[in-house]
């Protein structure tokens, strides 16, 4: 705070670092409108929001820079996950990484269900997931959202949408990122569940463009595994492929390359390793896989958008 406030001060513009509120409501905003020092700039973090306006919680991006800080962000996923994994340990490997595999395609595609919808999903799971999912996952859709008695959902990503001054806009910032407001089916609000915060901001949004990619190669040929081994990588094309598939969606093409240059996590496992990045963040960030593609030199990993990796993927 005490930092925030000397920057701003040094730079000549109001002290919004004194008081923890104020400084909080900024972190809403990109810091390059209300940080403009060179540092953020060379770092890349101009059109980095810390803070979700939507949802107040870190953004992927904060929990990236605060990593090594002594994480209280990860903690959160952890207990809203730990129970779903320790109800998957109690099967073999397959059908753990089955259920896991089921699971999550289930949530991105459904972010907001009917309960009736949600029960028949479930009946094929074993009861230990199925307790956790239906008690952990979801939650009553909260009455902000629905306009009288009904709530619309989204043609697109099924989740709600909400009125807004034009029109009715999607939740899911990746979707509403790439597509027009196309309102989809009008149901009861109290028929309806939606996904908790975690698993919005973990699995859905991210989750709209990997199965966006997963959808496009399929229909070209391709044998695509969602969130294999239990998530070892976003995407991959099929057992003993050798092109493994992460997506990501940071608004800094530096702080993806760095971290996927530290940590490259499951990508490794693969002989061709692709770091996807959606088409919306690539026309929104000027020169993105370029400069994500810096950042990433003497790595294995090659950046594309997710149309390039279907072109250059092709057909099976
Ligand atoms: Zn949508």
């Amino acid at each position: 705070m005490a930092l925030v406030s000397r920057a701003r001060l040094t730079l000549g513009l109001s002290d919004v670092g004194a008081e923890i509120h104020q400084l909080l409501a900024q972190c809403t905003k990109p810091l390059g409108e209300w940080l403009p020092l060179p540092a953020v700039k060379e770092a890349g973090l101009n059109a980095v929001c810390l803070i979700d306006a939507e949802d107040y919680m870190p953004t992927l991006e904060a929990e990236e820079l605060s990593e090594g800080f002594g994480g209280m962000t990860g903690l959160l996923e952890e207990q809203v996950f730990a129970a779903f994994q320790d109800s998957l340990s109690k099967h073999s490997a397959k059908d753990a990484n089955d259920y896991y595999t089921a699971v999550r395609t289930f949530v991105v595609r459904n972010p907001v269900a009917t309960r009736k919808q949600l029960l028949k999903f479930l009946a094929a799971l074993p009861s230990a997931v199925w307790a956790c999912i239906e008690q952990q996952f979801y939650e009553p859709l909260p009455g902000a959202l629905v306009a009288g008695e009904t709530a619309t959902l989204c043609g697109h990503c099924n989740n709600v949408m909400t009125a807004q001054p034009g029109g009715l806009r999607c939740m899911t910032a990746a979707c509403a990122a790439e597509h027009a407001a196309t309102p989809g089916r009008t149901l009861p609000a109290a028929d309806l569940l939606r996904l908790n915060r975690s698993l919005r901001k973990y699995w859905l949004e991210p989750g709209i463009d990997e199965i966006r990619l997963a959808d496009r190669l399929a229909a070209r040929g391709h044998t695509v595994r969602m969130y294999p081994n239990r998530d070892m990588v976003d995407l991959d094309l099929g057992e003993g492929s050798p092109v493994g598939i992460d997506l990501k969606a940071y608004s800094s093409p530096e702080l993806l390359g760095e971290r996927l240059r530290r940590r490259p996590g499951g990508l490794k496992n693969y002989k061709t390793q692709l770091l996807v990045i959606p088409d919306w963040m690539a026309r929104r960030v000027p020169h993105y896989v370029e400069r994500v593609s810096a950042c990433l030199e003497g790595s294995s990993i090659r950046a594309l958008t997710l149309s390039d990796t279907v072109e250059v993927l092709g057909h099976a």
